[in-house]
């Protein structure tokens, strides 16, 4: 075993889309800058970016209910629906410039249009899905959606969903044609062959072991080389923890004031994926149901057309589990040695709050084959077991932490980006909307750690991604035209949009 000491201006650790986003907009605004990659794995995008560990949504707030809650004057809440709406044209744009410059190549490897629909039942559902439509389709950013309560109607948008139903209740659904399926996985490996033609050096079978302060104020990464069983150290100016569910233990080795009462709970997932040719051809949509009551947010049942190794399927799920995991290819122990002095009463806290959370993993763990066939089933009433198989889909780590509104140990949905005082360190944690949002969320990471450069690279910034800093909202003139660059750029047109 020996100890190597090598210097590198920018560290990247773990291979996912979120590594691979931000190492290609430094590359873009900082081209000398020298950047190194660690992965423990052998491959890029093989934990939750990899094509069948997520649900492959490109989440604008289409179909998702979750993300226009019911206020309590029974009024519907847009605000988060117009945010990660406008995150995600943030993310087309910057892949659009990415295969204009011939970065990367064959958007249709990794991006399909898909209409995106929102599908309910019974009266309440309803009165609330066409609240959502009423509150919606005047905004720009959701034209061209459609409401229907009219079975006939919805025979047409999901012909499949319809087959050999019995109507006896309300039933309704939404449609939207500029909805995506995203295959994140292979963006991430796209994103990691162009970083390696731009001398970007990835390890692969590379585990980051601890990250500790040097005297200098730079960072010490001490790496595991799995092959040669060599421990490597490397320092850095800057640290960005892109881990997925193994960066709160990694941030929590840096010991920053920031990273104490922040806690984590795994949450494992299923997909049902068809094996049914003939099922297959008769679907073409993402339809997002209503999340049961007692289940967290990401558990909203939903049927996917998904376009995986070029080939279209189906997937219906997820169905979420427990396990103490923190990555799919993590350790059993990764729960309990993450609880810390600093977080012990965070995480505790939690327990006794979300009890309803974990009866339903509960559930969720103990459900037959013949059970989630009778989910499905809610879905696709003619579904055959014989025609679906389970895959394990990736782990999400929920964000635990202390908050003014929730209080002590509230667990939290979305991504946090965490990162120290001086802006040398980052860590990227939680879960959803997750990918869709990446561009997002890894320029909010910019203009935390590199606040200095900003003003140098804002330019460079705004050519890339023409709506960075601007509502796209309150500017129809601007989406109007990024919608139709970024459609044609990417391949997304499926039918001609009409705007008003
Ligand atoms: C079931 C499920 C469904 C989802 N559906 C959607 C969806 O429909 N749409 C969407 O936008 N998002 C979705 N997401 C979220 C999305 O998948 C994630 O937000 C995204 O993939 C996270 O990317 P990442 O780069 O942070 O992590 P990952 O892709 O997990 O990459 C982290 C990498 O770090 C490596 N690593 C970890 N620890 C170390 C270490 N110590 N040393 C070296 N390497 C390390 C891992 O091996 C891994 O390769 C879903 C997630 C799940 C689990």
């Amino acid at each position: 075993m020996s100890n190597i000491q090598k210097k590198t201006d920018v560290i990247l650790i773990g291979a996912g889309i979120m590594s691979a986003t931000l190492g290609t907009l430094l590359k873009e605004l900082a081209p000398d800058w020298e950047i190194k990659v660690f992965e423990k794995l052998p491959v890029a995008g093989n934990e939750s970016s990899n094509e069948w560990n997520n649900a492959g949504t490109g989440h604008a707030a289409l179909c998702e209910l979750n993300y226009t809650p019911e206020k309590s004057d029974g009024s519907v809440d847009i605000t988060k629906a117009i945010k990660i709406n406008e995150q995600f044209h943030l993310s087309k744009q910057f892949w659009s410039y990415l295969v204009k410059r011939n970065l990367i190549r064959n958007p249709k490897d990794f991006i399909m249009p898909i209409p995106h629909m929102s599908f309910v039942q019974g009266e309440k559902n309803v009165a609330f899905l066409k609240k959502r439509f009423e509150a919606l389709s005047n905004i720009p950013l959701f034209e061209g959606m459609e409401f229907s309560d009219d079975p006939a109607t919805l025979q047409e948008w999901f012909p499949l969903i319809m087959e050999g139903r019995t109507v006896n209740e309300p039933i309704a659904a939404t449609k939207i044609d500029s909805g995506t399926d995203v295959n994140f996985g292979a963006l991430t490996r796209m994103l990691f062959e162009h970083l390696q033609k731009q001398h970007v050096e990835i390890h692969y079978k590379h585990h980051v072991k601890d990250i500790t302060r040097a005297s200098d104020g730079s960072w010490s990464v001490k790496v595991h080389d799995l092959d040669s069983g060599q421990i490597e150290t490397h320092t850095a100016k800057f640290v960005f923890i892109g881990a997925g569910g193994g960066s709160l233990p990694l941030l929590q080795k840096t010991g920053i004031p920031e990273a104490k009462h922040i806690g984590g709970f795994p949450v494992s997932g299923l997909f049902m994926v068809c094996k049914n040719p003939d099922v297959i051809a008769k679907h073409h949509a993402k339809v997002y149901g209503k999340a049961k009551v007692g289940a967290p947010p990401m558990s909203v049942p939903h049927l996917d057309t998904r376009y995986i190794e070029n080939q279209k399927t189906l997937l219906f799920g997820p169905f979420a589990g427990f396990s103490p995991k923190f990555l799919k290819t993590g350790s059993y122990f990764d729960l309990i040695r993450s609880v810390k002095p600093d977080n012990v009463l965070t995480m505790l806290a939690a327990g006794v709050k979300e009890m309803a959370l974990t009866k339903y993993l509960i559930q969720q763990v103990l459900l037959s084959n013949e059970q989630r066939m009778e989910e499905l089933r809610e879905f696709i009433p003619t579904a055959n077991s014989a025609d679906w198989d389970i895959v394990v889909a990736g782990q999400r780590v929920q964000v635990i932490k202390d908050t003014k509104e929730g209080g002590k140990g509230t667990l939290q949905f979305g991504t946090e980006v965490v990162t120290a005082a001086d802006g040398s360190v980052a860590a990227l944690l939680g879960a959803s909307p997750g990918a869709s949002t990446v561009v997002h969320v890894m320029l909010e990471v910019l203009e935390k750690c590199f606040p200095q450069q900003m003003n140098e690279w804002r330019r460079k910034i705004t050519e890339m991604i023409p709506s960075y800093g601007v509502s796209l909202a309150d500017n129809p003139q601007l989406l109007q035209e990024i919608q139709k660059s970024t459609e044609q750029t990417l391949g997304l047109v499926e039918k001609e949009l009409v705007y008003s």
